[in-house]
């Protein structure tokens, strides 16, 4: 990993408040969604690779200069699927706490706008993640408190505001329903 100097220094080079995407890093480190490990219950299924042995989640904005040098087995893509210019890390399914990016950090929750910062279940995680059947009282309090300060730090920074509404459009598209068309009764 890169000193935090550096980091600090890339990130003002690309227009970026340092400060915000660091500090937003910071708060979900010491916090994860069980006071224990929660991925002894499903084999840490949100890290498991895809067919081609990689998984991937996308940065947020500036993030990259967190990963200017990768650590083993990272790589870095384009990816305008949410956001143009997006990029997506992608990982072999293991890692190191201070090398994750913000989107694990808050997994199984997700940043949302409303209320100038928020969290809520991510729908995206359904598929894998059995602490959604518990619901947010089901995670750690500390884990849900700080994912909502952080989301209240992202959200004072334009393109991280950007990027969370982004976000939040693109999960709605994919979780509407199929009579859903958007119009009134
Ligand atoms: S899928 Fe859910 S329970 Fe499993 S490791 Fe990820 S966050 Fe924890
Ligand atoms: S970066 Fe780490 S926490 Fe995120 S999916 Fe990869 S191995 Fe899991």
């Amino acid at each position: 990993m890169k000193a935090l100097s550096d980091m600090i220094l890339q990130m003002a080079d690309c227009g970026m408040d340092a400060g915000i995407i660091l500090a937003a890093r910071e708060k979900m480190s010491r916090v994860t969604p069980l006071v224990r490990d929660c991925g002894a219950l499903c084999g840490a299924a949100c890290c498991a690779t895809d067919e081609d042995g990689r998984g991937g989640m996308l940065l947020f904005p500036g993030e990259e200069a967190c990963y200017r040098a990768l650590p083993e087995g990272f790589m870095l893509h384009a990816d305008d699927s949410v956001v143009p210019d997006g990029l997506l890390l992608t990982c072999e399914g293991t890692c190191a706490r201070d090398t994750r990016p913000l989107a694990c950090r808050v997994f199984p929750l997700m940043f949302v706008s409303e209320n100038g910062g928020d969290v809520r279940l991510d729908p995206r995680a359904w598929a894998l993640c059995p602490l959604m059947n518990s619901g947010m009282e089901g995670l750690w309090g500390d884990f849900v408190d700080a994912a909502r300060k952080t989301a209240r730090l992202l959200m004072a920074d334009p393109a991280c505001a950007a990027f969370i509404r982004a976000q939040e459009d693109y999960v709605k598209e994919l979780t509407r329903a199929p009579w859903d068309d958007g119009g009134m009764a």
